[in-house]
């Protein structure tokens, strides 16, 4: 059997190219375009490129992109006033704060994000919008696993009465991600680190989603013939070399479609922010 390849280039360009007829309906109705700020507090390099990818990103669309950067000392207070200045600007529909946020702030992330307006929580990570996602309520849901599950409609991949198996339980991509193959209908299992016998468990999976963070974590004994696998994992190797938490090498030839990593999962979290932004200007419209 073809293993397919599930290509994150394909399924970002299509949803980005929906976000775009989305944004330009939403100015010819309504005379609004959907506007993204993000913040960025200090100087961490992998950010930078998160944030200039999310610019291109609003760029390709036709959304309006606001970025704030703030100094590496930022305290809290400062950056709570940004916060709530932009949920008081009507320019802005969607507001994230890159993570991983500097030291003298980080055990002050969940009050920081907690701050965001939900209806402009283009990040989903607000309790009001995890909550109405676990209860099936329009919500702004966590761009990587929507995406992921964008990505699986996309391609024809039936998930009703599938078993999906998820390693890794993070608010981020795991639990959001079991909850939306939970509200399509599959039975879900979630795994971590304290699972006992995940191989036996992962190879029961028919759709298989690793969120783990470990590089070549997923290999082939651990992975049924024909399953669809999904990489989340982003790791660097000391080479500088780009990998996921599957070893594509040699789970690729057992699995039915698989995503590459790069050019798989990450492109669609940056396509699914813009789609999210529309998707908040929507909701602050209604
Ligand atoms: P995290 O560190 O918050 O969570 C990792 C999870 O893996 C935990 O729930 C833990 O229980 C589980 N785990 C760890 N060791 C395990 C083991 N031995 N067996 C089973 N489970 C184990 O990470 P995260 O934020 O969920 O991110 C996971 C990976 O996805 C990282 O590589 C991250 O860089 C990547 N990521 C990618 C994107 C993207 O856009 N593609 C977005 C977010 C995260």
């Amino acid at each position: 059997m073809e293993t397919t390849l599930l290509s994150g280039k394909v399924f970002a360009a299509q949803l980005k190219e929906e976000a775009k007829r989305k944004v330009e309906m939403l100015q010819e109705k309504y005379g609004v375009t959907p506007g993204l700020a993000v913040i960025i507090v200090g100087e961490d390099p992998a950010s930078k490129v998160y944030v200039a990818n999310k610019e291109k990103g609003c760029h390709e669309t036709g959304i309006y992109s606001e970025v704030i950067r703030m100094p590496e000392d930022t305290d809290k207070e400062t950056l709570l006033a940004e916060i709530d200045r932009l949920n008081h600007d009507a320019k802005i529909h969607g507001i994230l704060v890159q993570l991983p946020l500097p030291k003298q702030i980080r055990s002050a992330e969940a009050e920081i994000l907690e701050a965001i307006s939900p209806l402009k929580d283009v990040d989903g990570f607000h309790p009001i919008n995890v909550g109405n996602l676990s209860i099936g309520k329009d919500a702004l849901v966590p761009c990587t696993p929507h995406g992921c599950i964008r990505m699986l409609e996309m391609a024809g991949i039936k998930v009703a009465g599938k078993h999906a198996v998820i390693i890794g339980r993070s608010n981020i991509v795991g639990k959001p991600m079991a909850q939306l193959l939970l509200s399509r209908n599959a039975t879900v299992t979630v795994c971590h680190s304290r699972t006992e016998n995940l191989a036996d468990i992962t190879r029961q999976a028919d759709i298989l989603v690793a969120a783990v963070g470990r590089p070549y974590f997923v290999t082939a004994d651990m992975v049924k013939q024909g399953a669809v696998v999904i990489d989340v994992g982003i790791n660097r190797l000391e080479s500088k070399k780009l990998v996921g938490d599957v070893d594509f090498e040699s789970v690729a030839p057992i699995a039915g479609a698989i995503t590459p990593v790069p050019g798989g999962v990450g492109l669609l979290t940056i396509a699914m922010l813009m789609q999210n932004t529309v998707f908040a200007a929507e909701l602050q419209i209604k």
